[in-house]
């Protein structure tokens, strides 16, 4: 199965990408996340795409594309994928599909994760987020504290915070959500793959509630 998941920034599409990847035993590629290994590890696509990152701006849409039909030519997704950040424009829903659809393939559900402007602000400006990339895990010093300070519960590496998640930074990566997400969800409208959830991210049970209001959906298809 190929799942999509949607969301402004800070919505959580992360988070619950990695339970249900882990759930159904799919690998999550999170196009964020390759991204930010490769500024770290200083690469060629490292340097290209910094200046996007930095200022919550997107990566032109051919860099992403190649990026995600390698990772989807590798062995361990030709079960399906969780794809988390990807596609984030009309044209990446467009080439992913043909690439899938070549194989025989298709996009199974897209999943959204519905937050205000406001919520999402408040939520990501006080995220900090797993130093160890294999874990990703995400906290919250407000609503998720980690057990102790500064390290992660999961697996005990130290917490960072993301460089893009200042509020000058989340501002423009709303903007840029708002400008693109409307016709990315018209499109699965259409596909008949969208779903989308409220998540009450006041809530303690956020993350279970999401996940559970997402695999009852998944169940049917
Ligand atoms: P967010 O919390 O903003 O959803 P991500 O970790 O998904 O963050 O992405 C961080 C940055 O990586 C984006 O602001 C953008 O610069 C780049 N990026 C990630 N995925 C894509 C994509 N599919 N298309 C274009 N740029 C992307
Ligand atoms: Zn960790």
């Amino acid at each position: 199965m190929y799942i999509i998941m949607l969301g402004g920034p800070g919505s959580g599409k992360g988070s619950v990408g990695g339970r249900i990847s882990e759930d159904f035993n799919l690998p999550h590629i999170a196009t964020g996340d390759i991204f930010r290994a490769e500024l770290k590890n200083e690469t060629d696509l490292g340097k290209k795409i910094k200046k996007y990152m930095d200022n919550g701006l997107l990566v032109p849409d051919e860099v992403v594309i190649e990026i995600v039909e390698n990772r989807l030519s590798q062995k361990d997704t030709e079960n399906g994928a969780i794809l988390d950040g990807f596609p984030r424009t009309k044209d990446q829903a467009i080439a992913l599909d043909k690439f899938l659809s070549e194989r025989g393939k298709k996009v199974d559900a897209a999943i959204e994760l519905d937050v205000s402007d406001e919520d999402i602000v408040k939520r990501i400006i006080k995220r900090i987020v797993c130093s160890n990339k294999d874990c990703g895990e995400s906290f919250n010093t407000e609503f998720k504290p980690p057990k102790v300070e500064g390290i992660c519960d999961k697996c005990g590496s130290k917490l960072i915070k993301r460089a893009d998640d200042n509020e000058e930074t989340v501002m423009q990566r709303l903007k840029v959500y708002h400008e693109t997400s409307k016709e990315l969800l018209e499109y699965y409208k259409q596909t008949g793959a969208l779903f989308t959830i409220h998540p009450n991210i006041y809530s303690k049970t956020v993350l279970e509630d999401n996940v559970s209001e997402a695999k009852e959906y998944l169940k049917n298809k």
